[in-house]
């Protein structure tokens, strides 16, 4: 059987999952699981970047996103689920990477730009914080997969790590620089040039209808809410309109919404219909269908989860993280063999051993 082309993403576990993971990318890790050899991340070492004082938190969250994507249907049967801080050829690769990518062309990143205002960082983010950019490039390309399933503000990070993977294969593997992206491995680079697939929803909007729903910036719904916290939730999107007559914008954040969870085509271009025309529909009315499709959406989310909700929950998922990690080292420990041989360090294969 001819090798599947594989799939790289993850989450960092400075939170639970929301709503935004589901329409940004866990709906396109679900539909690629018998296409692709899929291989899901987690973030763990770069959640210290912003929790270094939390370490408990970060082990809680690291168990609790699992059962999310275990209760999304994420099947450790046919994909791998892999912890980074089990995975010494990522913290290696970042170091090589790093060297290939200008200090500027870093701290340029986009994303992290927007991520530095909108958690507040300030001026006095660690070291380590521009530098989950770099490693993120070593998470994707230490697998050397053809494509990344992503929400929209990772796109900048996507394209960082195919400009590494172009140079490396560059300078190391002779490829030629009028080589066409798809034609990486085939010139003899160590890397493919990896894409970006962007999901249903690139952006969904918080419940502040202003920021891109975020772990942590209590704006999200997660996946774990009940169907009362939904609702609620729901309810505190602020639209500014004052009455049911009031001719609405259908682009505003609770329209997004709309969009986003009823699934009923007709419905929507209905709803969209009377709230631009202001025709004896409130927000309230728009609400209270946004939750129910909502929770239709967790129901059977909530069911599957329960099961990891338990005293043996946990050491399922444990279990779940061992050997996902296990099968991703062999991968990862490979990349970083023909890494380093190409880079002239050639001074013998090691082979972990470890749980
Ligand atoms: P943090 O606030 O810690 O950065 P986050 O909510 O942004 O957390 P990440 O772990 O950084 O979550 O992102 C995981 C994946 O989910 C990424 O692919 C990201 O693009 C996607 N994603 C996150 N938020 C959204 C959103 N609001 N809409 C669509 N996709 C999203
Ligand atoms: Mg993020």
């Amino acid at each position: 059987m001819a090798q599947r082309s594989r799939i790289l993403t993850g989450d960092t576990p400075t939170g639970v999952l929301h709503l935004g993971h589901y329409v940004g990318s866990i709906e396109n890790r679900l539909r690629l699981q018998d296409e692709y050899d899929c291989y899901f991340l987690l973030a763990n070492m770069h959640a210290f970047t912003t929790r270094a004082d939390q370490p408990d938190q970060i082990r809680a969250d690291t168990i609790e996103i699992v059962k999310d994507w275990l209760a999304c249907g994420i099947d450790p049967d046919r994909s791998t689920i892999v912890l980074q801080t089990e995975v010494p050829a990522i913290a290696e690769l970042s170091w090589y990477f790093a060297m290939l990518l200008p200090f500027n062309r870093v701290m340029r990143n986009p994303t992290l730009k927007t991520e530095i205002d909108a958690k507040g960082l300030g001026d006095t983010y660690p070291f380590g914080f521009p530098m989950y950019s770099v490693g993120q490039c070593a998470d994707i390309l230490a697998f050397r997969p053809e494509w990344v399933p992503v929400g929209q503000d990772q796109v900048a990070h996507i394209e960082m790590t195919r400009e590494v993977a172009r140079r490396f294969d560059q300078i190391y593997c002779g490829v030629d620089s009028k080589t066409e992206d798809e034609d990486f491995e085939r010139a003899g680079g160590v890397f493919p040039i990896p894409k970006a697939m962007v999901g249903r929803v690139g952006r969904l909007v918080g419940t502040d209808g202003k920021q891109k729903m975020s772990k942590s910036l209590n704006n999200a719904i997660f996946l774990s809410d009940p169907p009362n916290v939904v609702k609620k939730k729901v309810g505190q999107i602020y639209t500014g309109r004052q009455s049911m007559t009031e001719a609405g914008d259908i682009d505003n954040a609770l329209f997004q919404w709309v969009r986003a969870f009823i699934r009923d085509e007709e419905r929507v271009k209905e709803l969209e219909d009377r709230y631009s025309r202001g025709d004896n529909i409130g927000d309230g009315h728009v609400k209270a269908e946004i939750a129910d499709a909502i929770n239709t959406l967790l129901d059977p989310i909530r069911t599957r989860r329960a099961r990891y909700d338990t005293p043996g929950g946990e050491d399922v998922v444990i279990d779940v993280i061992r050997s996902g990690t296990r099968r991703a080292n062999e991968i990862a420990e490979q990349t970083l063999y023909m890494a380093k041989s190409a880079m002239g360090l050639d001074f013998g294969r090691r082979t972990l051993s470890g749980p």
